[in-house]
This record gives structure tokens, sequence and C-alpha cells, in this order.
């Protein structure tokens, strides 16, 4: 049999989607799962989103379609845009894909050479990395601790860049850490990133999910000069309840634009008209189930955060958006559950869901060993009864 690609070699299935795998297939043996592992919201699309969608099909959407996205999508994208204050774009600026995980794999594809460097504030999303490898990218992860609440500072972004960067990966708010950042914090890192040409991917997927009042603030609003490298992806999947609809938006220079749509063009071809349709719909809707939904998240948020403060071991920061806790656990490696040793966090996983049934992503998923993430979106009998056995698992660690 002829050899695989080479580059297959330095592919791996998704580290979260394995947990995930385990813990469906427990469940299917009749065990009692609970899973905090996949970062899916517990809600369903607004009927006005189905409703769009059967028009759609009603309507022979099924041909072949633009490749940048149809105007309907294009159109309600930029209008959600303006809303939120970045009124500069135009459709030339616009492309749509397949997920925002295609909008990323194709963005630096578009971007970057073999060998061109790419940051990586760390801990991260698990496919910056795995997208990274894939493409033959060389990878500098900046790590910050959960002294510095997961956040990179503007002093290590300084030192970090050399002149063979090419691409900052920036995700605020942040999956796994729930951390988002205040506009002090990012027009520090913008003030940096003046001095230094580099292209900036903002992953800004879970821009309608911050708590506390603190708001959502981006590098293009605090620093505009950094207008013509700044790449901003949206996604409908976290915040309509849409993850398996598959659609992934993106504006910046028409440039970058220009390349995803040419590479959809020999590619994916177009969004399936039916599934543009309801995104546009569910963009181009009311928008205020956003608020329940952040009151919702809060107060699973402080569940949690309580549950953490009951346990000595944790040290876990604060998180204001998104719906993942990364508490660090590392003060039990090396410590007994039962008869076992829990040498790192992927034998915390796996002891905590084989004893327990409850089921987290090690850290090491996200670049970060000493922790495990904690996917709050569950139902809020679930999150309760999973916090309990968390709780009791820690208990039971001598
Ligand atoms: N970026 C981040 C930070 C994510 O957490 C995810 C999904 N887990 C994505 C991108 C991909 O989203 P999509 O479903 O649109 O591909």
């Amino acid at each position: 049999m002829p050899s695989l690609a080479e580059r297959m070699s330095r592919a791996k299935p998704s580290a979260i989607m394995i947990i995930a795998d385990k813990a469906k297939q427990l469940k299917n043996d009749g065990r009692d799962i609970i899973s905090f592992s996949v970062g899916v919201p517990n809600f369903l699309p607004a009927e006005h989103v189905y409703d769009a969608a059967r028009t759609a099909l009603a309507e022979d959407s099924g041909q072949y379609l633009s490749g940048r996205g149809e105007d309907i999508l294009v159109n309600a994208y930029l209008k959600r845009l303006e809303a939120n204050g970045f009124s500069e774009f135009t459709k030339a600026n616009i492309a749509t894909g397949i997920g925002a995980k295609h909008i990323l794999f194709s963005l630096l594809y578009a971007l970057m050479n073999e060998g061109d460097e790419i940051l990586i504030p760390t801990p991260f999303w698990t496919t910056y990395q795995d997208i990274a490898d894939l493409l033959g990218l060389e990878s500098q992860q900046l790590p910050c601790s959960a002294e510095q609440n997961y956040k990179l500072t503007a002093a290590q972004l300084e030192k970090a860049i050399t002149p063979k960067s090419k691409v900052l990966l920036f995700n605020n708010p942040s999956n796994p850490t729930g951390m988002v950042y205040s506009q002090a914090e990012i027009k520090a890192l913008g003030d940096v990133l003046e001095k230094h040409d580099l292209w900036i991917v903002s992953d800004d997927i879970y821009n309608r999910m911050v708590f506390d009042g603190i708001g959502f603030h981006h590098l293009l609003k605090t620093n505009p000069a950094l207008k013509d490298r700044i790449i901003m992806i949206d996604s409908i999947s976290k915040s309509y309840g849409m993850p398996g609809w598959r659609v992934g938006l993106m504006a910046g220079p028409e440039s970058v634009a220009d390349a995803l749509v040419t590479l959809n063009s020999n590619s994916i071809t177009n969004i399936p008209g039916v599934v543009g349709a309801a995104a546009a719909a569910a963009i181009a809707g009311p928008q205020n189930f956003a608020d329940d939904m952040c009151r919702e998240f809060t107060k699973k948020r402080d569940e949690v955060m309580e549950t953490m403060a009951q346990i000595p071991e944790v040290s876990c920061p604060k998180p204001q958006g998104a719906f993942y806790a990364f508490p660090d656990i590392s003060a039990v490696f090396g410590r007994m559950h039962h008869d076992q040793v829990i040498q790192n966090d992927v034998d915390f996983a796996e002891r905590l869901l084989e004893t327990k049934g409850v089921a987290v992503v090690p850290g090491r998923a996200f670049g970060t060993p000493n922790a495990i993430r904690i996917s709050y979106a569950c139902k809020p009998q679930e999150l309760t009864e999973g916090l309990k056995r968390l709780r009791d698992f820690f208990s039971e660690i001598n």
C-alpha cells in the first residue's frame, strides 16, 4: 500500500474528543456519566432560525453558492459587527467557512509558510497547536501561569516576538480558562504589537459571553492602527446553540478575505444554503437572549467557584467569560486515590471518570499539564451533581 503524506505523521485527533468519546462509551454501557468535557452549550437555536432553514429548503437553496458567503449571511454579519462598534468593514472584508475551526485552518494556511513562527499564549485551545503542527509551523508557546490569571502580559509578548514571528493567535474570552482581558490589558498588548510587523488572528468566538459587567474589549478599538493586520474570527456554534450547523466568519483585510474565498473555491466551494440562511437568521435576529445566557452562565460559574473554594488542593482563577474553568490541580500529583497514585493530569481525569463518572479534559490538551478543564455548560442538576462528585473525589485523595 502506498504511504500517507509525511505531514499526516504530525496530525492527531482532538484530545478533547478522545475523552468525550470515552465518556460516551461508558454512558452507552449503562454508566451514570456527567460530562464536563465538551464545550457545547445546553440550549437550542431560536425558532426563527429553524423557520429560516425551512424556508431556504422550500426555496431550493441546494445550488452551488458564493464561496464568500451569500449576501444574506455576509450582510447579517456586517450589521452585527456594526452594532458592536466595528463599522469599518464592507463585503470585501468578509469570508465564511465551515465553522471557526475551518476558518482558522484556512487562515494559517493562507498567512504562513512552513517554518514561520506562530505565537500561542498558553493555555490555548487544543486545535491551535494541532493546526500549527499539521502545517509545519514553528510554534512558540507563551506560558501564562495561574498566578497571572492565565493572561499574556505586554512584557511577555515583547520578549517573545522574534524576526520569524508571523502570527499572534489571540483568544479572548479564552477557552480553556474563561479569562477575559480588560481594556487596559488589551491596549498594553496592542502597543507592543504596533511596534512589530506581524498578523494578529483574534479568535473572538466567545465575545457574547462576558460576565460581571466587565465588557468585551478588542484590539481593533484600543489600537486602530493595527487595522491592516487584525483578523477577527466569529462563529455561530456557541453563541446561538448551533455547533453542528458549522458556520464560521472572518472580518479582516481584503487580501486575507479574498485568500479564504479562493481556498473555499478549491475545497468546500460554499456553505450549504440551508445552513447559511439559518446562520443569517441567528445573527440578524434578536440578541437579547445573550443576556439570559450570561446570567445563567454567571450562576453556574459561581457554583463552580464555590466548589473550588472548598477544595484546598485546587487553585482556580475566577473565569469571567465563555463557560470554562481551569483549576490547577498539581497539588495532588504524586498522592494516592485509594490504591492508585495520581501522577499527572491524565491519571486524574481517567481516575475521576472511572470512579466517579465525571469527564473533564486533562490540561495537557491545552499545553498546561498542571490543570484540568471543566466545561460548565451542562444542565444545572448535572453541574451540581458533578461538582459534588468532584469534591468527593478530592476528599478521597491521601
Ligand atoms: N475557537 C475556540 C476558542 C473554540 O473554543 C472553538 C470551539 N470549541 C472554536 C474556535 C471552533 O468553533 P467552531 O465550532 O465554529 O468550529
